[in-house]
Parts: structure tokens; sequence; C-alpha cells
């Protein structure tokens, strides 16, 4: 090409002028990658792992806990105390959790996730007020079998 300044031959993709100094306009096929703007939120890849909601993934935990702390509850009576409180703790933020859920920022499948906290949270709760009232009721018919022998 030749400089549109001095006339000259220039190589095709020299940035300025070797005979007079001439600038080139920029080249405006190339488009230089915009700079990464530090104050833009973060958004990332569709592809990267997205956190599972947080009440979600607790929930679920303290369902699978709660079952599990209910069984130990056969062997000792607190365990089965702990094992209401996680129930009614995963059934409270497997509802708060599925609410609060963002499809921007979580895991698709953290609401699945605080549905089984939420159904094993019922599931721990039924099985405790169950037990309970067995418990009660075997307590209740001794209590009377020995009230009635005594009387
Ligand atoms: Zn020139």
């Amino acid at each position: 090409m030749n400089c549109p300044k001095c006339g000259q031959g220039v190589p095709d993709k020299a940035a300025f002028c070797i005979h007079c100094g001439y600038r080139f306009p920029a080249d405006p096929s190339f488009v230089p990658p915009p700079p990464r703007d530090p104050f833009a939120p973060y958004s990332p890849d569709p592809a990267a792992r997205k956190p599972f909601q947080p009440l979600c993934i607790t929930s679920f935990i303290s369902g699978i806990a709660s079952l599990l702390l209910l069984l130990m509850g056969f062997c000792c009576g607190l365990f089965a105390l702990v094992s209401f409180g996680l129930a009614i703790t995963a059934v409270v933020l497997g509802v708060m959790g599925r609410k609060h859920y963002d499809p921007a920022l979580h895991r698709p499948d953290s609401l699945s996730l605080g549905k089984i906290g939420l159904i094993l949270g019922i599931v721990g709760l039924t099985l405790f007020v169950v037990g309970l009232f067995i418990m009660l009721l075997v307590f209740g018919i001794s209590f009377l079998a020995e009230m009635g022998r005594l009387g």
C-alpha cells in the first residue's frame, strides 16, 4: 500500500510510514478484546458449576441426619429429641430454600434437593410423633396394669 501523506510504498501491515512517520489509522478489521470491567458482576460460564442453594442443601442434610438420629433414638432418647429438631429444621429450610432459589445463582437441582429435605423432614416428624405416641401408649398401659395390680 502507499502512504496517504507522502505517497511512498510501505509494507501492508505497517503501523506507520517508514518514510515520513505518518501514523496509519488502526486496522478496522482488528477488534481488540474488550477490557474486563473489574466492577462488573461476575458472570460465570454457563458450563461452570454453580453452588447449591445453601438453605436447600442444609435442609437435605438435616433431613438425612434427622432420620439417622431417629434410628439411634431407639437406643437413646436424647437422639430422638435432636432428630425432632433436625426434622423441623429440614422442613423449614426446605421451604425457605426453594423460595430463595435463584436459577441465575444456584444449581437447578437445588430445588429437588430442597424438596427431598422437606419430605425427609416430614417423614422424620411423622415417625417421631408416631414413636412418641406408641411409647406413651405402652407406658400408659403398663402404668394402668401396675395400678390395677396394686389396687
Ligand atoms: Zn509517508
